[in-house]
């Protein structure tokens, strides 16, 4: 998954992308997961991997971003929460003033842990809901149960004073639950809802026929900024970075989207120490084991950050449109559709040469 905290302070986000450096990194801290959800990037299952980073380089990890940029770190997974390690990870980071927050699938938090994780500096969590019931939800994630266990998930988030977000994985199975999420958000006590548009790949490759179409994701879109502006939730979206030209078409002011950040300001790392622009965009962008966990030499001379920076080299729509820069396009659909991640989006009417 793809996030972007509200818990930055602009001087400190600013002070890094200065740096050059990325402001938010998402790191894939273990792929082992106990759900099975369909749409999962990484295809996760309940077992272990091999190749894990160990303990100890990923202290080299914290140790080289520290000296570069301090960026918020995102642990992900799979199940973050299953490294038997991930307290003391979370210790090491806030001991090196990096920012920490969250996301757990819900079925391993008990209140213990998570405030253990709390009290090591964990800020915030998300947590995934991508049905408004149980039947819709489970289906979705593949393990009955699994309704139940996130919404006890923000109950006890709730209880110890953890802000949480809900975090819905869009497509045609739920696009008729949304306002049904959205209230189910409200009441929970959420402090945002962030709808992540389906970027089919991994197991979610199967639902390419799920993904919504340019129209009916830009007609949500201006649908999810309605409801933003109406509240009482702040809502946005992660990974339709078409939103930063409907925005504009709208004639919205304040906050604007921030288009896709893959490889720009935001970075994934694998489980095994990968770097990638993002965790839906499988493509090697640098091996922090090869560097000597020497993040900011891999970061730097990264051929396909590099690449994702060049916004007029863009194929379809994409490379001729004034938005380019700012949104960019999902570099991940056009790479799941064509093998090229510099080819044209394809979730936007005017990259695949609409108007
Ligand atoms: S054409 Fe490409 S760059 Fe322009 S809004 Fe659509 S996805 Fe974004
Ligand atoms: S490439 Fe696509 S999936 Fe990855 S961050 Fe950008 S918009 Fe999201």
């Amino acid at each position: 998954m793809i996030e972007k905290p509200q818990y930055s302070q602009p001087s400190e986000l600013n002070s890094a992308a200065e740096a050059g450096g990325p402001r938010i990194v998402a790191w894939e801290i273990t792929r082992r997961c106990p759900l099975a959800c369909k749409h999962c990037r990484a295809g996760a299952r309940d077992h272990a991997y091999s190749g894990e980073l160990t303990t100890k380089e990923c202290i080299e990890v914290l140790n080289s971003l520290a000296r570069f940029t301090r960026p918020m770190i995102i642990w992900t997974g799979g199940e973050p929460m299953y490294r038997p390690d991930i307290v003391e990870l979370v210790q090491a980071a806030k001991e090196r003033n990096i920012r920490s927050v969250m996301a757990p699938c819900g079925t391993l938090v008990e209140r213990e842990a998570l405030a253990a994780l709390q009290a090591a500096g964990v800020m915030a969590c998300s947590f995934s809901v991508d049905g408004a019931t149980a039947a819709s939800h489970d289906a979705f994630r593949g393990v009955p149960g699994a309704f139940a266990n996130v919404t006890r998930a923000m109950r006890i988030a709730t209880e110890i004073g953890m802000p949480f977000q809900i975090n819905a994985t869009v497509s045609s199975l739920n696009r008729e639950e949304l306002p049904a999420i959205r209230e189910l958000a409200i009441t929970s006590g959420a402090s945002m809802l962030d709808l992540f548009f389906l970027v089919p790949v991994g197991r979610g490759k199967e639902l390419s026929d799920l993904a919504l179409s340019p129209s009916a994701t830009e007609e949500l879109l201006r649908w999810l900024f309605e409801m933003n502006q109406a509240g009482p939730i702040p809502m946005r979206e992660t990974c339709s970075p078409q939103a930063v030209r409907i925005w504009h078409q709208m004639g919205r002011v304040g906050a604007k989207p921030s288009g896709c950040m893959g490889g720009k300001g935001f970075v994934f790392i694998s489980h095994t120490g990968i770097l990638q622009p993002c965790g839906f965009l499988d493509v090697p962008s640098g091996d922090l084991r090869a560097y000597n966990f020497d993040f900011k030499a891999a970061y730097l001379n990264s051929p396909v950050f590099k690449d994702l920076r060049q916004t007029d080299q863009f194929g379809g729509g994409c490379g001729g449109c004034a938005f380019r820069n700012d949104c960019s396009g999902c570099r991940a659909r056009a790479y799941a559709a064509t093998g090229d991640y510099m080819a044209a989006e394809t979730s936007c009417g005017i990259a695949r040469g609409g108007s």
